[in-house]
């Protein structure tokens, strides 16, 4: 197969896992900056505690297929609002589903590095609960969980009421950790890690306007495994060409990358530092000890040779280790004990391990962790949580009705990386379940392969751009309309 046939097949078939993400019944729809709306106020089929009255009123309608059951969901991002959607869907009308989310609307960090550019606004990435409760009759409560006892089956909630559950779903993200001398609120005031869409984006995207001409900017990556491997690098790619567009062509990105080496679509990145934005993006691989100050911005590392490296860049991105939020000492996900996988060797307690032929953890019953806070094998990605809600949602409907989950789940992994403002790279990849390893491994050629790795695209385009968007709305659409 020649080259051309080669791309325009894969193209194809990334297309067709976007388009396979909407089910039928799903409108594709574009983003909505329609947050604030109150859900609970226009959903009036529940009482206070989330207790469906009969023959609940939704737009969908909902087959009754006979089974019951109270499912609590933790957190309405990526993860936890396509469970809560599913769980109804597949679940039918007798699934009660409560979703607990913090903030009246949800902020997509996918595409947020394009808010840098100024490609994008913060509010263009705003979705809201209205369809999730409306449509599917999801009981949607904006408050915080605060505390999780999993010997009572029960989650109190900031506004001091109590959840109870037959089976919880946790899905809350990740929180930062404190790293390189910063704190939390140097991230929210002086250094940015604009790793969760919102204020620090804004925050990060002025510190950038405001650059001197032909000024540093650093950036730091942590080690893996991280949120979205492949978005340190396209934010490097997207601050370059915004840099050298509009602030000088000898302006510097440095990035400083705790990995050994660039952790995903290694061909097009490497194109991307070493030819699109040569001379701009200097990359720099395994450094350690990395201290900033907050306040000058005075970055030192020490790098693979083990000398001691000082830099005093104009803005200072650092992307902080990040682990399951709620998790860190006292918080309520630690004392539920769901991450005390230090002994097993499956992780360093960050995470929550779980079986991924149902998400429920390995810690606790009855208790199922999805999305960027287990841990799983597979990628801290949007596309993978959404997976990884519906294999979820299809198990604990299945365990309602008293069978065993799918044993030989399928997952399949799409992202669209910007290189510049107009052009853009994707990675994409098909997971199946080893029962060897008990884990999910990348597919090839319709089965597991020994070796099989995601595919890239071959090459950076201005059409991967334009199917970047068609892909967005698709998977937001799948999670959120
Ligand atoms: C810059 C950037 C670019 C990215 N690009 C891509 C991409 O191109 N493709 C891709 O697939 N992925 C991408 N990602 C990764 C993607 O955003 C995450 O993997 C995804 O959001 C994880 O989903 P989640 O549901 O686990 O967490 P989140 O989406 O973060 O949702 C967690 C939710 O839980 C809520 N919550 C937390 N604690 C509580 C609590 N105690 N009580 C109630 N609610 C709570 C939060 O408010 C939040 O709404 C990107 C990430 C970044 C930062």
């Amino acid at each position: 197969m020649n080259k051309f046939n080669a791309s325009t097949s894969r193209r194809k078939l990334l297309m067709l896992a976007a388009a396979a993400l909407s089910s039928g019944i799903v409108p594709v729809v574009g983003h909505s900056d329609d947050g604030g709306r109150e859900d609970n106020e226009s959903h009036n089929d529940h009482d206070a505690e989330g207790n469906y009255a009969s023959g609940n009123n939704t737009t969908m309608a909902l087959e009754n297929t006979g089974l019951t059951g109270k499912v609590v969901v933790i957190g309405g991002g990526m993860a936890g609002v396509t469970v809560a959607k599913y769980l109804r869907l597949w679940g039918g009308s007798g699934i009660q589903v409560t979703l607990v989310e913090t903030n009246p609307t949800y902020t997509s960090n996918i595409m947020s590095n394009l808010v840098l550019n100024n490609s994008r606004s913060v509010s263009s990435l705003n979705y809201g609960y209205t369809n999730v409760a409306n449509k599917y009759g999801v009981v949607v409560k904006h408050a915080s969980v605060v505390r999780l006892d999993t010997a009572s089956k029960k989650v109190t909630l900031s506004d001091g009421s109590d959840l109870t559950y037959d089976r919880l779903v946790v899905a809350p993200g990740v929180d930062f950790m404190d790293a390189y001398g910063l704190t939390q609120a140097d991230y929210e005031t002086k250094t940015p890690h604009a790793w969760r869409a919102g204020p620090q984006t804004e925050l990060l995207r002025t510190q950038l306007a405001g650059m001197p001409i032909n000024g540093t900017f650093v950036m730091t990556i942590p080690k893996s495994p991280y949120r979205c491997p492949p978005g340190p690098y396209e934010r490097a790619c997207l601050v370059a060409d915004y840099l050298k567009s509009y602030k000088g062509s000898t302006s510097k990105v440095i990035v400083l990358d705790e990995n050994a080496s660039i952790q995903a679509e290694v061909a097009n990145f490497t194109e991307a530092f070493q030819n699109i934005h040569r001379g701009v993006i200097d990359y720099r691989a395994g450094v350690s000890n990395l201290q900033i100050n907050p306040d000058t911005k005075a970055v030192s590392y020490t790098d693979q040779l083990g000398l001691t490296v000082a830099i005093n860049p104009h803005v200072v991105n650092p992307i902080p280790p990040h682990r399951a939020a709620g998790s860190a000492v006292g918080e309520w996900l630690a004392s539920a004990s769901l991450n005390n996988s230090v002994s097993n060797g499956v992780t360093d307690g960050r995470w929550c391990v779980v079986d991924v032929l149902n998400y429920q953890s390995t810690a606790v019953a009855d208790v199922h962790v999805i999305g960027d806070a287990s841990s799983c094998g597979l990628p801290k990605a949007g596309h993978v949580a959404n997976q990884e809600a519906k294999i979820c949602a299809d198990a604990i409907v299945r365990a309602i009705g008293g069978q065993q989950p799918d044993p030989a789940p399928v997952a399949n992994s799409a992202c669209y990386s910007p290189i510049t403002a107009n052009t853009a790279s994707w990675l994409t990849a098909v997971y199946q379940y080893d029962a060897s390893t008990r884990k999910m491994a990348v597919a090839a050629n319709g089965g597991l392969t020994a070796g099989a790795k995601a595919t890239e695209a071959s090459s950076i385009s201005a059409s991967n751009f334009k199917q970047m968007s068609t892909w967005f709305n698709t998977l937001m659409s799948d999670s959120f309309a």
